[in-house]
């Protein structure tokens, strides 16, 4: 059975709250995910709404549920080219530069996110900036408006930016997927693959100084490994020539709000690479 037919079958609420505790996990670096077999007794005693018992029988569930199966080798993550563009080879101005990509992407069917989408979130903020912000994907609100980062993620990056000192319209903003992943899942391999080269192509038009990954997806692929994300926080990484400063998605800001002030402080570390002191409350 399909994972997706499957998942269609679970109440919808114990669904929400496992595909919130996924995301969760996700945000904190943590991809790798087992499936074992449930003793639906158990997992009512350990207060799981009743489930149907089809969705929870393993003998109906072969394909799912199945311990010998071999788990599926995952997919690689495409390392970025090692060096950035020279300026010298991008011919227009940074404006027209990006607009000649966007050109290039066109009505993308490249990947299959293009099949749900509504509008293809591309980037938004100053062309010239010097400090750039690299997200998953788009959301709802996204992909509504073709703009990155305006539903209520946004609104806590808005916040974090302001904090800063700076304004929106100064920075750059951009995601690993232009396409919004089904259900706001992590874009797979394949997608984020084929989609990342064109947000390298705009880092490398940009030339930010400083470039924020938000959250594990960014960083994953704008270091082209996966590890988890809090041994990348907390510090600077040198690349292609830019200082890379990986933290925590304002996502999942939203539903932990006690790391806050651990994104603070990596925003701090970006602050000082710009010599930028945050406004004074007065
Ligand atoms: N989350 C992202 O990663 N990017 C967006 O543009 C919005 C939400």
């Amino acid at each position: 059975m399909e994972l997706a037919t499957l998942s269609s079958q679970l109440n919808p609420v114990f669904r929400e709250a496992l595909l919130a505790r996924v995301r969760f996990y996700h945000d904190l670096g943590l991809t790798e995910f087992y499936r074992r077999p449930v003793d639906p007794a158990l997992a009512q005693d350990m207060g799981a709404p009743s489930l149907d018992s089809q969705t929870w029988n393993n003998s109906a569930q072969p394909a799912l549920f199945q311990e010998d199966q071999p788990i599926p080798p995952r997919k690689p993550i495409n390392a970025p080219p090692q060096v950035a563009i020279p300026q010298s080879a991008i011919l227009a101005p940074p404006q027209e530069a990006l607009q000649l990509i966007r050109d290039e992407i066109g009505d993308c069917t490249r990947c299959p996110l293009h099949k749900g989408r509504n509008k293809l979130v591309f980037g938004d903020g100053s062309p010239t900036a010097r400090l750039m912000f690299v997200g998953e994907g788009p959301g709802a609100d996204e992909d509504a408006q073709g703009i990155p980062f305006v539903g209520k993620a946004g609104q806590l990056l808005n916040n974090m930016i302001a904090a800063m000192g700076l304004q929106r319209e100064e920075v750059y903003i951009a995601n690993v997927v232009k396409c919004r992943p089904p259900g706001n899942r992590v874009p797979e391999p394949e997608e984020g693959n084929t989609c990342s080269p064109f947000l390298f192509r705009q880092i490398d038009v940009v030339r930010p100084e400083v470039l924020v990954a938000l959250g594990a997806t960014a960083a994953t692929y704008l270091l082209g490994t996966r590890q988890p994300l809090a041994g990348l926080r907390g510090r600077v990484h040198a690349f292609r020539g830019t200082q890379l400063i990986v933290t925590y998605h304002p996502a999942y800001l939203l539903r932990d709000p006690r790391q806050k002030k651990e994104a603070w402080a990596d925003l701090q570390i970006a602050m000082k690479e710009l010599g930028l002191k945050p406004p004074s409350r007065g």
